[in-house]
């Protein structure tokens, strides 16, 4: 049996992406649908997630007490996580 459901907007995956994804599409005042193969939060990689965070040295000179690289960017970190996968 199928079901047809209208909506504005379809996020597919109930990780830590989706779930992002269907905050900042709902913030824009629109209907929106997230559709997950497992359940929300208890599946994929999000909830093994750790406490590390990846920050581009130029934005890490400007924390007061961390010593960062201010010729390093966001765009450098983004090529360097691209590339590597
Ligand atoms: C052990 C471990 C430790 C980690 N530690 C850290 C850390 O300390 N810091 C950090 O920043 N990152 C860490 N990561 C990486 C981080 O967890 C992932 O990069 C991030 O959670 C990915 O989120 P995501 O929403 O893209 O994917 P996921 O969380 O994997 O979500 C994918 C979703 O898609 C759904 N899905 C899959 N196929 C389909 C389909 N066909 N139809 C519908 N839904 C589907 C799944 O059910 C799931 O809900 C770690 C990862 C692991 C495994």
């Amino acid at each position: 049996m199928s079901r047809v459901i209208d909506t504005d907007v379809l996020v597919v995956g109930g990780g830590g992406a989706g779930f992002r994804a269907a905050i900042g599409a709902r913030m824009k005042d629109v209907r929106v649908m997230l559709l997950s193969k497992g359940p929300l939060a208890r599946c994929g990689a999000t909830p093994m997630a750790g406490a590390d965070f990846t920050l581009d040295g130029n934005s890490m000179s400007k924390i007061p007490g961390l010593k960062g690289d201010p010729n390093d960017s966001p765009e450098k970190v983004l090529n360097d996580i691209v590339t590597q996968g």
